[in-house]
């Protein structure tokens, strides 16, 4: 959780998450379309990556295998941490949605209770989460009364407030104005500094690709090698 869990330092080659020669293809025979060719990367405790491209180059297939929603066709992807697999991945994702029958704040809780923390506890760590992405007037909200992008701060919230290694956007800022899609952002940016946490993103914004330390161009399903902001500014 965000304001209790003790982050153990990481040591600098503690990878989250190993990809090698990854690929992914949906349909067969005429209909395959590769979603992504061997993709070969390492995210680690602490980084900052963003995987830049146009749509449908392959960010999000990319992202799945990331995160263990799909399985490569061919090559690997592992989890080598004990404590940062799948189950520990917080996912803000494209079409995220929220449950109709709870107001913001118990979304935002909801993996929390699940996980067994109490409720006054969970509901704790969601308002503060909230706050973070400049969502605390949400709080007692249905999902039917929010808008689009403000269900996106609200599912950026309840990662969040889950503490997690490994962080993985997929256009955490698509859907919102300019603005607000910063806030989003910084709130990312920041609660990763906070826990120690990695965080991954996928933008087509290079705005939103230039607050990242590491960028990583999809092109056609392919990744090219990646830069560093050092390297580049
Ligand atoms: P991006 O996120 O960069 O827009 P995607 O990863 O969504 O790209 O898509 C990459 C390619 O894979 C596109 O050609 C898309 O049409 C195709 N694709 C993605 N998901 C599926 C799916 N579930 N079934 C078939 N094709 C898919
Ligand atoms: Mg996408």
């Amino acid at each position: 959780m965000m304001s209790t869990r003790k982050t153990t330092p990481a040591a600098a080659d503690d990878v989250l998450v190993a990809c090698d020669d990854a690929a992914l293809t949906f349909g067969r025979g005429a209909n395959a379309v590769v979603a992504v060719h061997g993709a070969t990367l390492r995210v680690r405790a602490g980084d900052r990556l963003a995987i830049v491209g146009p749509s449908g180059s392959g960010k999000s297939s990319l992202l799945h295998l990331l995160a263990g929603l799909e399985r490569p066709t061919s090559g690997s992807v592992t989890w080598p941490a004990p404590d940062a697999g799948p189950p520990g991945i917080g996912l803000v994702f494209q079409g995220d949605s929220l449950i109709p029958a709870l107001d913001v704040a118990e979304n935002t809780a909801l993996p929390l209770v699940l996980a067994g923390v109490p409720d006054d506890r969970a509901h704790q760590e969601a308002i503060a989460a909230l706050a973070l992405v400049n969502a605390s007037e949400l709080a007692e909200r249905l999902p039917e009364e929010i808008s689009g992008g403000q269900a996106q701060r609200v599912a950026a919230a309840r990662v969040l407030a889950q503490g997690p290694r490994l962080i993985l956007a997929d256009e955490p800022t698509g859907r919102l104005d300019h603005a607000t899609g910063g806030r989003v952002l910084e709130a990312l940016l920041t609660a990763a500094g906070r826990t120690g946490a990695a965080l991954v993103v996928t933008t087509h914004d290079p705005a939103v690709a230039a607050r990242f330390t590491t960028r990583l161009t999809m092109r056609d399903g392919r990744l090219t090698t990646p830069q560093r902001a050092e390297e580049t500014s």
